[in-house]
């Protein structure tokens, strides 16, 4: 060992070659293509488990000014911005029985979020509400979507249990008509699709799945009808029951301390362990609220989008999990600018890589303190960057494997290998089971309609997968030329990205409704990103895009890195490579600069 890595405690280099080992045995062929898509024998797996009553009505043929596709915070977000701007003439249109998107469906015990409340719930000044702690659990949340909804008066003329099937450009009236399972053929001069970028469950492609006798559902539609109990826990209809969890990220790590205090065995069945981070939740502190000025969300919002994009500030806010690892990636740095100031890129590199080997050394100790068993302990720890996969932050997970009806099934980065009609196949052991719970997650890499549900026909009838075959091509990540007044939310590619999700659906929207709002003050029919100005964003991204590719590809497989493919259309399939912070700027500026370059309107 050398000097430094005795300093260290750890040998960077044989850590370095720890994670290519633990990252080469997922590498996979069959990448996106290993998940079985949801549909035909399997389309069960997303049905509606919350839906009370089944909507019949009319079908649909109006026109509306703007459609809103999705309920979720984009769209709802979306709606407050048009509402703000003074736009009446709205339908929001979504598939659930109820606004909440995410929340809405992933409704599984445990399920709550790790990003701060109060930066991650938007819109806490406009409608005068406090989360009631520092994490809000998923109840809350979908309380505060349907909150948003009655605020801004976006239940008036909304469709819900209307899924969207497929959506056409007319050139002569300049409008859309948009498809739907309820048979509407609905008008609608613009459009906002705000579908989730997680929204379309998946399941793995094992083989003999489809062969299971037992009951098993997806996390994203929890069947308390057999489980029993809600999102709080109390699950008393797995008494006496074998369960198993397929998966261990961010769902599962939510779900499985609950499964594990109510079912007679728990199995979970892990692939690659998440990385186990301290949550620290607490009530909110009345003094504090009271203390706050007018402003302060937006500031906190950005205070830690800053800190979480790599960029510098003294204060940190919310001083949480997710913002110490920057501050002590941050820290190290500074010191050796300060110490040596010709620090190259090269070298600056380096020790971002030390501080997070760091800082995983830390998160690997916690799992050797908190599990009795050391063996299930060591399969627990999580070779790779922090960043490679999701980091979660959790004080009952780890904890669960200490009960003696739990039991880590690990496969050594190998998946389970069969599902027969009793149960589960995994490192040559059949486990019996009477439920299986599919937390395999949601299609990420896979074409945008297929992941939307629907298709999108623009001009001269030319599809939306046509035009992206060899990759996305967009202005600002939410216009394509030949879809206009065709408005791309979410985080789907192109666009700045943030952990804080709701925060760069907040900036889409002051977006989207400043650029419809001018439209409809100027009585333009028709916008559309010029070609140059597509291209130059598609070069733009592209030419940002390295880095990030450059940290992914060493890391392992997941939805972050396309399943560790690297395909040439990754790099315009990426997120504005500047960080989130920068692209906000830059949005802002165009707007302020009030041209709307690089959009034709006519
Ligand atoms: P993920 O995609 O993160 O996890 C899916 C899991 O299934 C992984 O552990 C994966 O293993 C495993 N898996 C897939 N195929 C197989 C197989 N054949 N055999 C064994 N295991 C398999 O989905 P989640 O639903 O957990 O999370 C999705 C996202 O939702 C998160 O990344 C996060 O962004 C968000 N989320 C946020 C929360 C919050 O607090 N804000 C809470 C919950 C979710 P492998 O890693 O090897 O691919």
């Amino acid at each position: 060992m050398s000097d430094s890595a005795l300093d260290l405690g750890f040998d960077p280099d044989e850590l370095r070659q720890k994670y290519r080992t633990e990252r080469d045995k997922r590498i996979r062929d069959d990448g996106n293509q290993q998940y079985q898509e949801v549909e035909g024998e399997f389309a069960h797996y997303v049905e509606d488990p919350y839906v009370g009553k089944e909507i019949k009505r009319e079908p649909l043929t109006d026109v509306v000014e703007v459609a809103i596709i999705g309920g979720g915070f984009g769209g709802l977000l979306a709606g407050a911005k048009l509402r703000e701007q003074g736009v009446k003439d709205i339908r929001m249109i979504e598939k659930g029985a109820d606004f909440g998107g995410t929340w809405y469906w992933n409704r599984y015990p445990g399920a709550a979020c790790d990003i701060e409340s109060y930066v991650y719930l938007p819109l806490l000044e406009e409608l005068d509400y406090m989360p009631k702690r520092k994490f809000s659990d998923g109840a809350e949340i979908l309380a505060h979507s349907q909150a948003i909804g009655r605020h801004y008066n976006l239940y008036d003329n909304a469709c819900f249990q209307t899924e969207v099937t497929e959506m056409h450009w007319d050139d002569e009236s300049s409008m859309w008509t948009i498809h739907t399972n309820q048979g509407d053929r609905m008008k609608a001069r613009f459009v906002a699709m705000s579908n989730g970028p997680l929204n379309r469950p998946k399941l793995p492609g094992i083989p003999g799945i489809e062969t299971y006798k037992g009951h098993s559902f997806h996390t994203s539609r929890w069947d308390y009808g057999y489980t029993g109990g809600d999102s709080s826990g109390n699950l008393t209809g797995l008494e006496g029951k074998r369960v198993g969890v397929l998966g261990t990220g961010a769902t599962a790590v939510q779900c499985v301390p609950h499964i594990g205090a109510a079912a007679k065995e728990l199995y979970v069945f892990q692939r690659t362990p998440s990385s186990i981070d301290v949550r620290n939740d607490q009530p909110t502190d009345q003094e504090w609220v009271n203390s706050l000025e007018p402003g302060w969300h937006q500031h906190r919002m950005d205070n830690f989008n800053t800190l979480v994009s790599g960029g510098v500030t003294d204060e940190d806010l919310v001083n949480d999990g997710w913002t110490e690892i920057i501050r002590n990636l941050l820290l190290l740095i500074k010191i050796e600018k300060k110490k040596n100031s010709g620090l190259s890129k090269t070298e600056l590199a380096e020790k971002m890589e030390l501080a997070d080997f760091q800082k995983m050394q830390q998160v690997r100790a916690r799992a050797d303190t908190v599990v009795n068993d050391s063996e299930t302990a060591e399969a627990l720890k999580p070779y790779y960057r922090q960043f490679c996969k999701r980091p979660c932050f959790h004080d009952e997970y780890l904890q669960s494997f200490n009960r003696s009806n739990v039991t880590l099934v690990d496969t050594q980065g190998q998946g389970v290998e069969r599902i027969t009609e009793k149960g589960v196949v995994a490192n040559g052991k059949e486990y019996e089971i009477d439920c299986l719970v599919f937390a395999t997650g949601f299609e990420v890499g896979t074409e945008y309609a297929r992941r939307s549900g629907f298709e999108v026909y623009g001009r001269d009838g030319q599809s939306l997968t046509e035009r992206w075959e060899d990759g996305v091509e967009t202005l600002h990540g939410m216009h394509s030329r030949g879809f206009p007044n065709c408005f791309i939310m979410g985080g789907g590619a192109q666009t700045g990205f943030t952990a804080n999700y709701p925060h760069a659906l907040n900036e889409q929207a002051k977006h989207l409704s400043y650029i419809i709002r001018h439209a409809l003050d100027g009585n333009y029919r028709v916008i559309e990103a010029s070609e140059e100005a597509q291209a130059e964003w598609v070069e733009t991204i592209v030419k940002l895009a390295h880095m990030g590719q450059r940290f992914y590809a060493e890391c392992t497989p997941g939805y972050y890195n396309n399943e560790g493919r690297n395909e040439e259309k990754n790099a315009k399939n990426s997120q504005y490579g500047g960080n989130s912070m920068r692209f906000f700027e830059l949005m802002e500026n165009w707007r302020n600069t009030g041209d709307l370059k690089g959009l034709e309107l006519t």
